[in-house]
């Protein structure tokens, strides 16, 4: 089961900064929210691409940046093998280092390792890497199937990492 995480208050980290490149690992992260707001994580008949919650979730994250002064884009990545960020093809790391130089600081959204990937990414550019999520650790849960179409985990219960 995916990873769980909490999220980290990235409004210290960015004090000074202008604009921001949210990147966003969509697997674990997703489930996280969709499972901590109680909401599927999958809406299939609405979007099979995107988890709503999450959709919701960084949204409202922009706005809080923006109200410190920071631009922010996404760096969006709707193909299913494009969610796990920690398994990107190169072709994939490539494009994020050619966004990511038009930002001062990149907010990544994931575990350690989507930290690591994107940090290796950047590391040539002169973007911050700022962590905006922490392991708190691994979901025990259910895959629920609900009509008309959409998947969400209950019974969940988070596992400490040891
Ligand atoms: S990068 Fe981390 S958070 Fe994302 S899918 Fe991989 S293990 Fe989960």
């Amino acid at each position: 089961m995916p990873i769980h995480l909490s999220d980290l208050d990235v409004t210290s980290e960015v004090a000074g900064l202008s604009s921001a490149l949210i990147v966003p690992c969509n697997m674990c992260p997703a489930v996280t929210v969709a499972v901590r707001e109680k909401k599927p994580f999958l809406q299939f008949f609405r979007s099979c691409l995107k988890s709503a919650p999450f959709e919701q979730h960084i949204r409202a994250l922009q706005s809080r940046l923006r109200e410190k002064g920071l631009n922010t884009k996404v760096f969006k990545s709707h193909l299913y093998h494009q969610w796990f960020l920690c398994m990107w093809t190169s072709g994939r790391r490539r494009k994020l280092q050619k966004y990511a130089k038009q930002y001062e600081a990149v907010i990544v959204l994931g575990c350690d390792s989507a930290t690591e990937t994107v940090r290796e990414v950047v590391k040539s550019t002169d973007c911050k890497v700022i962590e905006g999520m922490e392991v708190a650790g691994i979901m025990n849960a259910r895959p629920r199937f609900h009509l008309p179409c959409s998947i969400s985990f209950e019974n969940c219960e988070i596992v400490p990492i040891k």
